[in-house]
């Protein structure tokens, strides 16, 4: 062949090859405009600068400092009139490098004070019907309660009144003279409150009345006035308490003593320091007992004796002291209704933890049952996936319609019917809560993420592994769960997050929004970000190398406050996987999962130009003598399908393949090819805006069936649509994308070919508002 023939040939094989990237490119440009708007961009716009506090691998940097606030309390508690006194020392340590002219300290009860604008910022509408507990507390109301806290004084070290201004949630402290860096400062504080009847005012703390005996059983937290955080980030985080955003905290030791009536039993955050005055002989040997006992709780205050002290209403008093080290909060619980049992833990390193429970009477049988059990599994399951769990206790309370954390101790639901029996919905209800609240030891209070501006970095990260606690537990307790069934998790799995990503999206909002601004928290900032993290690891990442990661990112951040570009740059630092992408498309964006399988084509080897190629060498006069060696393919649906070479070998059909062969191969090496005798050109498209890995199960005439993932990058070119090439010795039937649901795909009436009759996801849940 001369040169020039060559040149045409090069031409017009570049012509029939090359058009589909060029499409492909032309769309991408087209996309572009003049800004990259590739899905694969890096998050530098988004993400802030690193910086000597916070550096580029995700890890705190050299200059990382963080406040610490030490307190000692006298806490008081009036159970006749339900009133909690309390005087504290405040002593806050500035290791930043920055003199701080005041203090800002949070007085969340302050959310429930006459006049607070917690609700004139919501909008409220009227309906045709009102569940009648929204509508007695919307509209019965009688006298406002007196809520929020009543500031007796706030006094310097040298007993001399420190001027204090309050607003809302918020009061900021005036200093004399600034807090130098690296000095601290020691205040005092004297208050009291009205505690809040919490199952009327669904406050997260606060009491339940049993009529039946007269008693009341509280769960007592954001007690006192907290400092806030000063940091790298926000400098002072003082957003006001609104009632969604939780909180953000410092981490110090606390020194507490509780003064309750004498026949009162009471947990809280931290070491139990005079065990012997408060216990008696008989609840000393069961302690004793519970610390020897791994497999089963001990009951160290009997359903009988807890029954019994329901009817004595002591005039005395017991004072419990305390001692917390490193926690970013406290919580106490205490009534006379409370039974109470513990036992001991082994975590993963060998060291040890008590798992305990609190619960009245009207908890069980449920509650003796499984409360200890789940808070035990928790400490071991969380433990394995990030670290061993460093504080010496977790404890269980039982209370109506709470699911609430703190330190070391949480307000759990799951009441029984009066007559002890209960619905498998309350038991697992009760389990899951159990679980997601003892978990937030590890997510937020210890891996300390500022709760009020990212709820999902506790929430989310807590359901994602709340999910994986709940499967194992049905897999240590099969007892304890329906034969030969996984465990029911309400949250995790892809295709429970379906609902909402199809939702209307004038009702969402991203991932990372402030949670007092987003529609429907629980799927947004729980929901929404577990099952993004279950996608990651089981699908994206694969579990080594999650697991890895997830695990440096919690050492890094045991004990410290790390941010959401804290977690996601981490994520990829201890793993290699470029995940910008996916941080995009799931936490920065409302975007959904929506891939499908459009269109296939069929080829067949021939051994003359297709209509294609013929049109374009008469339009150049060309001959096949003037082409280099080709192998044609021809649309088995078009005009050049030839009945006859179905299923024969191409070198059989081709003469220049079968030259190819000779001029190239061995005989053995010829003998050993396997040719393919069906080939097929696969158009995948993506409606939705999040790339994600292309899961494809392709079914043979055989019955055989080939599994291939291909990388979420195969969608980098080109946002809608890509192509894939198949050649087979068997003919293809058959073409499911994502078969076992693990991308959150919101529509899957697109993703088989031949195409099956499904109803449409979004369909169903589309024009479903929620709000
Ligand atoms: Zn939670």
């Amino acid at each position: 062949m001369n040169k020039i023939n060559y040149y045409l040939a090069a031409v017009l094989f570049m012509f029939a090859t090359v058009m589909v990237q060029a499409q492909e490119q032309e769309q991408t440009e087209r996309q572009a405009g003049h800004t990259n708007q590739s899905k694969f961009r890096q998050m530098y716009q988004e993400f802030s600068t690193p910086n000597a506090y916070r550096s580029a691998s995700g890890a705190p940097g050299p200059a990382y400092y963080q406040q610490q606030a030490n307190y000692k309390m006298d806490i008081e508690l009036d159970d006749k009139d339900s009133k909690i006194y309390g005087e504290e020392t405040i002593t806050y340590i500035n290791n930043s490098p920055d003199d701080l002219e005041f203090l800002w300290v949070q007085l969340d009860q302050n959310v429930r004070e006459k006049g607070n604008k917690s609700a004139l910022r919501n909008s409220s509408a009227l309906q045709g019907a009102v569940p009648v507990g929204q509508f007695a507390g919307a509209h019965m109301k009688g006298a406002e309660f007196d809520g929020g806290f009543k500031i007796q004084h706030v006094k310097g070290s040298n007993g001399k009144d420190l001027p204090y201004t309050i607003n809302q949630t918020m009061m900021r402290v005036d200093l004399p003279t600034a807090l130098k860096s690296q000095d601290q400062i020691s205040f005092s504080i004297k208050w009291w409150y009205n505690i809040p009847d919490h199952t009327v005012s669904r406050a997260r703390s606060g009491y339940e009345s049993f009529p039946k005996d007269g008693n009341k059983a509280y769960v007592i937290a954001q007690f006192f006035p907290r400092m806030a955080v000063y940091s790298d980030v926000e400098g002072w985080q003082n957003h006001q308490f609104w009632g969604s955003g939780e909180f953000a905290l410092p981490f110090g030791d606390y020194e507490v003593n509780i003064t309750v009536p004498a026949d009162h039993v009471l947990d809280g955050t931290g070491e139990l320091q005079n065990r012997k005055e408060v216990f008696s002989k008989d609840m000393m040997k069961r302690y004793e007992k519970a610390v020897k006992s791994f497999d089963k709780p001990v009951v160290i205050v009997t359903q009988k004796e807890a029954e019994a002290a329901e009817k004595g209403f002591s005039k005395d008093k017991k004072t419990w002291k305390f001692i917390a080290k490193n926690v970013r909060d406290y919580g106490f619980a205490t009534s006379r209704k409370f039974i109470w049992d513990m036992q001991n833990v082994k975590l993963p390193s060998g060291k040890t933890a008590m798992a305990v429970s609190l619960y009245p009477k009207e908890g069980n049988p449920l509650w003796e049952e499984y409360s200890t059990k789940a808070v035990a599994h928790t400490l071991r399951s969380y433990s394995s996936h990030t670290f061993d769990y460093p504080y010496p206790k977790a404890i269980s309370v039982h209370a109506k319609q709470q699911g609430m954390e703190y330190p070391m101790i949480c307000w759990n639901y799951g009441r029984p019917n009066e007559d002890g029996s209960y619905a498998d919905r309350t038991k697992y209800g009760m389990i899951s809560v159990i679980i997601h609240e003892v978990g937030h030891n590890f997510f937020p209070m210890i891996v300390n993420s500022d709760e009020r501006q990212w709820g999902w970095m506790d929430e989310g990260l807590d359901t994602f592994m709340q999910y994986m606690a709940e499967q194992e537990f049905g897999e240590e307790f099969p007892e304890a769960i329906a034969p030969n069934a996984k465990y029911p998790s309400q949250r995790g799995e892809p295709a429970k997050i379906v609902p909402y990503m199809a939702g209307d999206q004038n009702f969402m909002t991203p991932i990372m929004s402030n949670p007092e601004n987003v529609f429907q928290l629980g799927s947004n900032a729980y929901g929404k970000p577990a099952t993004a993290l279950n996608i990651l690891r089981e699908t994206v990442m694969g579990k080594e190398l999650f697991d890895h990661a997830f695990k440096t990112y919690s050492h890094r951040w045991m004990f410290k406050h790390p941010t959401p570009e804290d977690f996601f740059r981490t994520m990829e630092d201890a793993s290699a996987v470029d995940l910008d992408y996916f941080w995009r498309g799931w936490f920065y964006t409302t975007d959904y999962v929506d891939m499908g399988v459009k269109e296939v084509k069929k080829y067949q080897v021939s051994n003359n130009p297709p209509k294609q190629i013929r049109d374009v060498m008469e339009q150049r006069n060309l001959k096949l003598s003037d082409l280099p060696p080709l192998v044609f393919l021809a649309d088995m649906d078009g005009d050049d399908y030839d009945a006859n070479l179905k299923g024969k070998n191409p070198s059989d059909v081709s003469k220049t393949l079968k030259e190819y062969m000779m001029d190239n191969l061995t005989a053995a090496e010829r003998a050993a090819v396997k040719e393919p005798k069906f080939f097929y050109e696969v158009t995948f498209n993506k409606p939705g805006g999040i790339p994600m890995p292309l899961i494809v199960e392709y079914s043979y005439a055989d019955g055989s069936k080939e599994n291939v993932t291909y990388p979420a990058e195969v969608w980098r070119m080109s946002d809608k649509e890509i192509k894939k090439v198949i050649s087979s010795q068997k003919e293809l039937v058959g073409i499911v994308v994502d078969p076992k649901a693990e991308t959150a795909d919101i529509d899957t009436s697109n993703n088989s070919w031949p195409a099956k009759e499904v109803k449409s996801g979004f369909d169903k849940f589309k024009g479903n508002v929620k709000q």
